[in-house]
């Protein structure tokens, strides 16, 4: 079997699985399995592929076409520049998040103590501790809160190898945090149980499921985190939201309603509003 046969074996296995980007997902299959970059790969497509490369790569694309997605597979998910491990116990960092880290790294300031509620695989926090170093923000200070202990150890060991100074923290939203924020952050579960089963099978059944579910209007976290985070924040503190879609109207609402002040709602990159900000006043 040659690079170039694998290739073409695991597209086709791929697309026969429905997979939409059957071709990348097997580029990257062997990419990550053989190290080839691409240039080595047009100059030595052509030659035999060691037995038990073949064999490994072999397992994935079967692992693939199982709907498992392609960075359970690899381990490894890029965000905002960094190589962030993942595994099933996280949510797969979304370009869309990127959109809530570069927002939120407006509001970096030296001495700022940031939260990010509900870290997951830790790439918000741990990004916005990366950006922090670069801009010589030595006294800020970072913390990320999950209830999955499981989540927790992907973070740390996110942190870890990025040298980012983030202390992790396990609780069931607030119920364990101490001190004062200037800076909130969250990314939370949002979408609403019944939409969760119409899902793409990658995320359907192999994003946590408690990573996703908002409960039955999908704004449950909202709900708790704005209304608890106001004994966490400092005065004019900032609360920034990752949110559906379609959620800016009714996130802008709950904020409103608790006495956040200076609303704003984000769009992605798509044009999609993806951020809800608030000024907490009291
Ligand atoms: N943005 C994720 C998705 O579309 C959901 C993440 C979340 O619920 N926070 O799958």
């Amino acid at each position: 079997m040659t690079y170039k046969e694998a290739i073409t074996y695991g597209t086709d296995k791929l697309s026969g699985a429905g997979i939409a980007e059957a071709a990348i997902d097997a580029w990257l299959l062997l990419e990550h399995r053989t190290g080839l970059s691409r240039s080595a790969y047009f100059l030595h497509g052509a030659e035999e592929m060691p037995q038990e490369q073949w064999e490994i790569y072999h397992a994935d694309i079967e692992r693939r076409s199982r709907r498992i997605p392609l960075q359970h597979i690899t381990g490894v998910q890029e965000f905002m520049g960094l190589t962030f491990r993942v595994n099933e116990h996280v949510l797969i960092p979304r370009q869309d998040t990127e959109c809530l880290v570069e927002e939120a790294m407006q509001y970096l300031q030296s001495e700022c103590e940031v939260l990010d509620m509900c870290t997951g695989s830790g790439c918000i926090i741990v990004s916005l501790a990366e950006e922090a170093k670069k801009n010589k923000l030595k006294n800020a200070v970072f913390t990320g809160v999950d209830l999955s202990r499981e989540a927790l150890d992907v973070a740390e060991e996110n942190a870890k190898n990025l040298n980012a100074e983030v202390s992790f923290l396990q609780s069931d939203l607030f119920e364990n945090v101490k001190g004062t924020f200037d800076m909130i952050v969250s990314n939370p579960p949002y979408i609403r149980t019944d939409v969760i089963e119409g899902l793409q099978a990658e995320v359907k059944l192999h994003d946590p499921f408690i990573a996703l579910d908002g409960k039955a209007d999908g704004l449950y976290f909202y709900r708790g985190i704005v209304n608890e985070s106001r004994r966490y924040l400092k005065a004019k503190g900032r609360l920034l939201f990752e949110i559906g879609c379609d959620q800016g109207k009714a996130v802008s609402e709950l904020m409103e309603k608790a006495g956040f002040s200076d609303i704003v709602v984000k769009k992605d990159l798509a044009g999609l509003d993806r951020v809800v900000i608030g000024v907490y006043n009291c």
